[in-house]
Formats: C-alpha cells, structure tokens, sequence
C-alpha cells in the first residue's frame, strides 16, 4: 500500500466564518456549507480533517470568541462568563474547495425521545441562515495509518460518514480493506469514493430503536480475524470506539495500530462509565 502523507497542525489556527447555505442532504444530516476570508488560509489536508466549531448562543447576534495564542484555547474559553460563551463541538471538514473558500460541514440531526431535534450544534445547524458568524480551531487529522500498513479496517456511526468519506477520498488507489459504516436510515447511505481494493458495508438501524453505533459493533464482531499488519479507524458513540478497539485487539491487531475515538455519548454510556 503506498505510503501515505499528511502534517498535524504546529499551531492550531481559528478561522473565522460565516454561513452561506444550509441544506438537508439526507434524512438524518444537514449540510451547512461556510465561506470567509479567513478560510482561504485553511491548511486542508483531507482525511478526517475535524475541527472545534464555536457557535454563537441562540440569545447572541455576534460570536464571542475566546483570545488565545497556540494550542492554549481552553482555559480562555472557560474564563468567558457562562452566558456569553459560544457553544463548542467537534466536527470533521465534509468537504473543502479552497478556490472558493468554502468548507462543508455535515450535521448529524439527532433528536431526544420526544422526536425534538436535541444538541446545540444541531439545533444551530438546522436553524442557521446564510450571514450567520461562527469560527473553527484547526486540530488535523487523527487518521494515523502506519507506512507498513497491508490494509485498513474503517468502523464508524453516522457522526463519521462524513470522516469516512474523507478518509476513502484521500487514500491512496492501491488500499485494501473494509468499511463497517451505520446510518439511522437507508435514505442517509451515499455515494463513496472508495478505492477498489476496499469494500464498503452499510449498516441501516431503520428505526429499529437501537442506540447509533451499535449494529457497526455488530457487524465488526462478526470479523473472526484480522490481518496483524492492517490498520483501524474506530470512530462513534463510545461503545462502538471502546469495544471495537477490544474486538480488534482481541483478534491480534496491535493498540498502536489503532486509531478509536468516541465521538459522542449515549446517555446509557455515560451513565455506565
Ligand atoms: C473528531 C470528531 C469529529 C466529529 N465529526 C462530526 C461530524 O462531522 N458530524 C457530526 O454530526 N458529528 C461529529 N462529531 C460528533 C459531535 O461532536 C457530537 O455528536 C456532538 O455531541 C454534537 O454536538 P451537539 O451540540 O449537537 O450535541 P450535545 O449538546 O453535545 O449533546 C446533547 C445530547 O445529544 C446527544 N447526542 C450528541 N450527538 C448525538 C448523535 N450523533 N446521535 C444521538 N445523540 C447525540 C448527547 O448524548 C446529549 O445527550 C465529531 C466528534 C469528534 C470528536
């Protein structure tokens, strides 16, 4: 497999932002494509590039942004007195064309029992308009495939479809491997541009009330063997990260060669650990 190159940032920049559309592109994921000057600086490396997102607050006109220098973002983000500061959230680039400056971002729409649309950023998401200000604190990518690596295993819930779809762009041609990716419905699976050598299955909850990330772990389970010189991406709700990583490492593949990352948490999780 050829090798593949990318830079984590030195210095994570803040970019700031504004919305210039918003779409529904599938049942469960709203698109929000941003534009701005700051943007066309953006260090796009491809992959699961993700980023912190700030968002003003639904009281708010203006996004106050926190001042820092380097990767020091955080504690004068907690110094902002609670009612002034912006909500924070974690998303991945789902698509960037620096000639125009644009990024999409795709939002995954989750919704609590009572079928309301729950979480800050996804409530911003399906209720922005175009001019909206917002800003991303650059983090790279988490991706880490190793140079001797035979083949890679991608496992992830919808809140990675748009890291899994950077990741299947950005790999080199000749990659082997495979792809477990969930989606809450049939509607939700789109187009990947996956080199040939990996096939991709999809895993459709379709409304059968199980938590996101359960039925990958599934299907991830059903793998009796792995090769020991693959390399795996393990990204979603928490379970799925933790117990995927286990299955895997239990099947022989080293923890050094696996990249996990709980992306969000049920609250059954939480309340678990
Ligand atoms: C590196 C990285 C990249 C990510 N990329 C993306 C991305 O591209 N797109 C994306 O949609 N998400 C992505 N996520 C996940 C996203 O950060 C979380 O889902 C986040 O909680 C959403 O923020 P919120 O303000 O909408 O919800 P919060 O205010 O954080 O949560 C509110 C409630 O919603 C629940 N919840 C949160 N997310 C979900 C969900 N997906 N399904 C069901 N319940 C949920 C929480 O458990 C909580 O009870 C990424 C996370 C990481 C770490």
């Amino acid at each position: 497999m050829a090798k593949i190159h990318r830079l984590t940032p030195q210095q994570p920049g803040m970019f700031r932002a504004h919305v210039l559309r918003a779409e529904r592109i599938s049942p469960s994921m709203h698109r929000v494509t941003v534009t701005g000057t700051e943007l066309k600086d953006f260090p796009w490396q491809g992959y699961d590039h993700w980023f912190r997102l700030f968002l003003r607050l639904p009281h708010q006109h203006t996004l106050h942004l926190p001042e820092f220098s380097g990767p020091h973002w955080y504690q004068p983000y907690l110094a902002i007195p609670e009612d002034e500061r912006p909500h924070c959230a974690n998303y991945s680039v789902a698509g960037f064309r620096p000639d125009t400056a644009e990024m999409d971002i795709d939002f995954v729409v989750h919704r609590g029992r009572d079928g309301e649309i729950e979480g800050r950023a996804a409530i911003w998401a399906c209720q922005t308009q175009p001019g909206d200000t917002l800003a991303v604190l650059d983090q790279g990518i988490l991706f880490d495939c190793p140079p001797d690596a035979t083949g890679v295993v991608i496992v992830a819930d919808e809140t990675g479809l748009p890291a899994t779809t950077g990741i299947l762009r950005s790999l080199p041609q000749d990659t082997v491997g495979r792809v477990i990716q969930e989606v809450p419905t049939t509607a939700d699976r789109r187009p990947l541009e996956a080199p040939p050598g990996v096939s991709v299955t999809w895993v459709v909850r379709d409304g059968d009330g199980s938590v996101g990330g359960t039925g990958a772990l599934r299907e991830l389970r059903r793998l009796t063997s792995v090769d020991a010189t693959s390399y795996a991406f393990v990204v979603g709700e928490s379970t799925l990260a933790r117990e995927g990583r286990r299955h895997l490492n239990r099947l022989g593949l080293a923890k050094n060669r696996i990249t996990f990352s709980g992306f969000w948490r049920h609250a059954a999780s939480a309340a678990a650990s």
